[in-house]
């Protein structure tokens, strides 16, 4: 089968080859991919910001069709359009591996980071992680559940209150879903904050999906700017979805008394973010923090799309075959890039 690949660390070039099609396994699915999205952590991983195994097949949001199911696999069949969230696999070496444990294992490997992924006609999945596509719902918009549901986990553990005024740093495609899953959740007083970058596409699909007011923090400190906005009081929550180490310190500057810094983007390895600890402690303020997804988080977001509450068709910037992948990489850091997916079999 054909599959992009990263061979080389640092800014190299991606390379269409032709893999072994994966064996479907007797407990698992083969998937012919028909989506897969392009997240903002390939980005990296193909300008190699952080170190990764190579060579890597990335990819992990995506849907398909099943094409062959394991001997052992009852309740799916050939033709299933299906979402999957992120297979896993023990890694083989630790000690609940190798003392026959695989189900114990603590280093479980990733598709799309340490084992194959969908930017490839093919990839294994598990019954217990697919979720049939609901009649309606686009075959995009399936493929972004694995981001859609990291959000609205996020949006969850902060337990928001309606009544809130709520800042979300980062327009990126995490920013703008977690702006929807606030508005779903009830909140209307909504902030978002971007760069100049922002104002082309990102900010207005901002205000589009919930957002009441725009700021942008290329040229002004944000938190004086929302300072500005709320009459001096802050708001209830911050949540960064850059990961950037100025934009959480500014965050933690707008935050009123009482209040909570939401933190959803990964800055890098070595990044260490100052806090002023005493005025967190007299401003009685908490971080909580979110990661990954759980299984039931899928379920709830699979029917907002379903019932058209989630929506975020006209995000995508970008819908191309694989061997075109040198043009989101290229695009992405332009104003007018939001979204974009592969379509490995076209
Ligand atoms: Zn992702
Ligand atoms: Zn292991």
């Amino acid at each position: 089968m054909k599959a992009l690949v990263k061979e080389l660390p640092g800014v190299t070039d991606l390379e269409i080859k032709e893999i072994p099609t994966p064996v479907c396994p007797d407990n698992g699915v083969l998937l012919k991919v028909r989506v897969v999205a392009i997240c903002g952590s390939d980005i990296h991983y193909y300008k190699y910001t952080e170190p990764m195994p190579l060579p890597q097949i990335m990819g992990h949001e995506f849907c398909g069709d099943i094409v062959e199911v394991g001997k052992d696999v009852k309740d799916w069949k050939v033709g299933d359009f299906v979402i999957s969230r992120v297979p896993t696999y023990p890694c083989g070496e630790c000690e609940a591996c190798k003392s026959g444990h695989p189900e114990s294992c603590t280093a479980r490997k990733s598709a799309g980071l340490q084992r194959q992924g969908a930017y490839a006609e093919y990839i294994v999945s598990f019954p217990e992680l697919l979720y049939h596509v609901p009649e309606g719902v686009s075959e995009r918009m399936a493929a972004c559940c694995e981001p859609a549901a990291v959000c609205l986990h996020a949006v969850k553990r902060f337990h928001v209150d309606p009544n809130w005024t709520v800042a979300v740093s980062g327009v990126g495609m995490i920013g703008l879903l977690v702006i929807q899953f606030l508005r779903i959740y009830g909140v209307r007083n909504i902030i978002a904050i971007g760069m100049d970058s922002d104002e082309t596409a990102r900010l207005p699909l901002a205000m589009k999906y919930g957002a009441v007011k725009t700021i942008n923090a290329q040229h002004r400190s944000s938190a004086e700017q929302v300072l500005e906005y709320t009459n001096g009081r802050g708001v209830d929550l911050g949540i960064d979805c850059v990961g950037s180490v100025p934009a959480i310190e500014e965050l933690f500057k707008m935050i009123a008394k009482g209040g909570i810094l939401g933190a959803v983007g990964v800055p890098g390895t070595n990044d260490i973010v100052r806090v002023n600890w005493n005025k967190m402690v007299w401003r009685s303020q908490t971080i909580i923090s979110s990661f990954y997804s759980a299984p039931e988080d899928w379920e709830e977001l699979i029917e907002y799309m379903k019932s058209g509450e989630l929506a975020f068709e006209d995000a995508f910037t970008h819908d191309l075959k694989l061997e075109e992948w040198e043009k989101v990489f290229k695009d992405s850091s332009n104003p007018e890039y939001v979204k974009a997916v592969f379509r490995p079999n076209n």
